[in-house]
């Protein structure tokens, strides 16, 4: 059995002997790659009731007892919240002041473009279906939408070109998914269990029709950027997210590069959810200690230090900055 979801994607067309119209069934190397490490095969993957459940009451004590330590204050925890309160803590207990740019908005519209292409009627042009996106997000009535729709004329050309060469990469790379396996773009998962704290994800693809208790979904994040460790520890959040959720682990996680067109795939274990949640708890324990009990914040230079608001002040964080090689990686 190969299959990517709960149906079998097209085969792709014998290779022709003659010049080449390839088909609208053809493969490319590209899309063959990917779809060999997406495909399911073997016997159904199901993970034991008694683990799950055991992994859902150790949450869930776990949530009851940090909820008792934040005295009231509503906590949610997300990937970026984990990624910072495991990183710099003194970034970490700065005021969030995030906003969207050009190069951090191209995701989000890349990937509505994305959801139009998979419902377009005929042959979707990368352009045309990020203008579309564009023009519909402006209408939403959230930060996003207030975003696009303020953008100057050289914002608007920027991230546009920026959407339309992520959507290109995923339309001429990733291969075609049937709408049959459910493919949902930025998908969204909370669990939020008695307390104050609430767990939520939202993942760039999931894919996958569920069948009682076979773990089946693909949990997809894609990257313009170049590999990192923390990429692993994002999916293997929203696993956790999704099995607390759900009572089903997700099967496999994968980190999609886009430029390069390759991927980082990773098997869900018991293992894997054990130390997802760990890394999770710990964070959230962190924080109350930061920011209720007190603790003195630990600096920890990084990739980090190169958007942090203190980096102008900041001993370490100069020269780590100065002494950075890195290639650039977007947040
Ligand atoms: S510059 Fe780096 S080390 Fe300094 S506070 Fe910011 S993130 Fe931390």
């Amino acid at each position: 059995m190969h299959e990517i979801g709960a149906e079998p994607l097209p085969q792709p067309t014998p290779a022709q002997p003659t010049p080449a119209q390839p088909t609208a069934l053809a493969l490319t190397p590209a899309q063959e790659r990917t779809l060999a490490l997406l495909r399911r095969s073997g016997e159904p993957m199901v993970f034991p009731e008694a683990f799950v459940e055991h992994l859902r009451a150790e949450a869930t004590t776990a949530a009851a007892e940090l909820s008792e330590r934040l005295g009231g204050e509503t906590l949610w925890v997300s990937k970026s919240f984990l990624a910072r309160v495991h990183g710099c803590e003194v970034q970490h207990m700065q005021p969030d002041d995030f906003s969207w740019r050009p190069a951090t908005a191209a995701g989000f519209v890349a990937h509505k473009a994305i959801e139009l292409a998979l419902n377009w009627r005929g042959e979707p042009a990368p352009s045309e279906v990020v203008d579309q996106a564009l023009a519909r997000l402006a209408d939403q009535p959230d930060a996003k939408g207030s975003f696009v729709a303020g953008l100057t004329d050289a914002d608007w050309a920027e991230l546009r070109s920026r959407a339309v060469d992520r959507c290109t990469k995923f339309l001429q790379d990733f291969p075609p998914l049937p709408l049959s396996a459910q493919p949902v773009l930025e998908a969204a998962a909370k669990w939020r269990p008695p307390g104050t704290i609430e767990l939520s994800s939202k993942a760039d693809l999931v894919i996958g029709k569920p069948a009682g208790r076979e773990s089946r979904l693909l949990i997809v994040d894609f990257k313009s950027g170049y590999r990192s460790h923390h990429h692993r520890d994002d999916l293997r959040f929203y696993a956790v997210v999704q099995t607390l959720r759900q009572a089903v682990p997700p099967r496999r996680l994968v980190t999609y590069y886009l430029d390069y067109a390759e991927s980082e795939v990773e098997d869900v274990t018991e293992g894997t959810l054990q130390s997802g949640l760990n890394r999770a708890l710990e964070g959230i324990e962190k924080h109350i200690e930061l920011t209720v009990e007190g603790r003195q914040p630990v600096k920890r230079v990084g990739v980090a230090c190169r958007w942090c608001p203190l980096q102008h002040e900041c001993t370490e964080g100069r020269a780590f900055l100065h002494g950075d090689d890195q290639p650039d990686v977007e947040p």
